[in-house]
């Protein structure tokens, strides 16, 4: 495949797309590669920033991680370990090449030792800062691999740690974006960033002093969000393992209705209830900045899927 590394002028007149990929997206190599393949699909016409999530059901993990480590140092080991074989499971399906998963492996040990370290400080004062390092570690091992996977296939990524660019209060756990901090910040990277498509990790923000914080459970969403407001994106994608939004839960309603269209003040109230499975403030800096929404299904790409748009578009039809 062609090198697509945007750092021509001929990309530089794209518009760019935030486009962010769940948990459940990016759980398994299979998942991974066709992330990759969406990816590359979505160069041919905008200048995508990925966001990404925590392979599915480790947030979860290290949840518990940090709990047991609060109560019992000794179990620091083994879950430190237990994340760790879960990532090297996960590029040894994904990267055939040996040199990126050798770079891999050296990113993974770099932030096992950090998680181990949070989970020792755990019983100690600064456990709520400690917590917010174990829950973003998730996301920190997920990142370095999505960017060897795409440089695997041809299209040379850059690695990026969100903490650097999303500024929030010191909220631990649930931090507050911190917006005009973070849209200088924002702007500032993409104008002067290296070579390389941009691979980020979801959930992750830090304090003016450098303490790494999380947004909340299903951070991801708001974090895709705010790079699409900072950078003025055409739109954000949602990608995930659901053919769209539902007026209900379809699991437990089967007269649950997929929606092709809605208006931002709908969804926004319908986030902010809990019914649409994203993160409640997800919508705010959508809305603020007019920027659409798409959500897709990853393993069924050409399904419609739902756009949440402002309300005139929607009266465009
Ligand atoms: N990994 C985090 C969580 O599970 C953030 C996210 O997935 O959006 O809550
Ligand atoms: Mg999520």
């Amino acid at each position: 495949m062609p090198d697509r590394s945007f750092s021509s002028t001929e990309c530089a007149s794209r518009p760019v797309r935030v486009l962010k990929f769940g948990g459940t997206s990016v759980g398994s190599a299979d998942g991974i590669k066709n992330a990759v393949r969406l990816v590359h699909a979505a160069t041919e016409t905008c200048r995508p920033v990925v966001v990404v999530s925590a392979a599915a059901g480790v947030t979860d993990a290290l949840v518990q991680a940090a709990e047991e480590s609060r109560a019992d140092r000794g179990s620091v080991e083994a879950w430190t370990r237990r994340v760790g074989r879960r990532y090297r499971a996960l590029a040894a399906n994904t990267l055939a090449d040996e040199a990126l998963r050798a770079r891999y492996d050296t990113a993974l040990r770099a932030e096992l030792s950090e998680l181990r370290r949070a989970l020792q400080e755990m019983a100690g004062p600064n456990a709520a800062a400690a917590r917010d390092v174990v829950l973003a570690a998730g996301e920190r091992l997920m990142v370095p691999l999505l960017a060897a996977a795409l440089d695997a296939s041809g299209c040379t990524s850059q690695a990026v740690d969100a903490a650097t660019l999303i500024r929030t209060d010191a909220a631990h756990g649930d931090a507050t974006v911190q917006w005009a901090p973070t849209r200088r910040q924002v702007r500032d990277w993409h104008r002067t960033r290296a070579a390389g498509l941009p691979v980020v990790t979801g959930f992750v923000g830090e304090t003016a002093d450098g303490k790494t914080t999380t947004l909340g459970r299903g951070g991801s969403d708001l974090s895709a969000a705010v790079l699409a407001w900072a950078l003025a994106a055409e739109r954000m994608e949602r990608w995930t393992d659901v053919e769209g939004l539902y007026t209900r839960d379809p699991d437990a309603h089967s007269d649950a209705q997929p929606l092709q269209r809605i208006d931002f003040e709908q969804a926004r109230a319908w986030t902010k209830a809990g019914r649409l499975g994203m993160h409640p403030c997800t919508l705010d800096p959508l809305m603020d900045a007019g920027i659409p929404l798409r959500v897709r299904c990853t393993h069924r790409p050409a399904a419609p899927g739902t756009r949440i748009v402002p309300a005139p578009t929607l009266a465009q039809g």
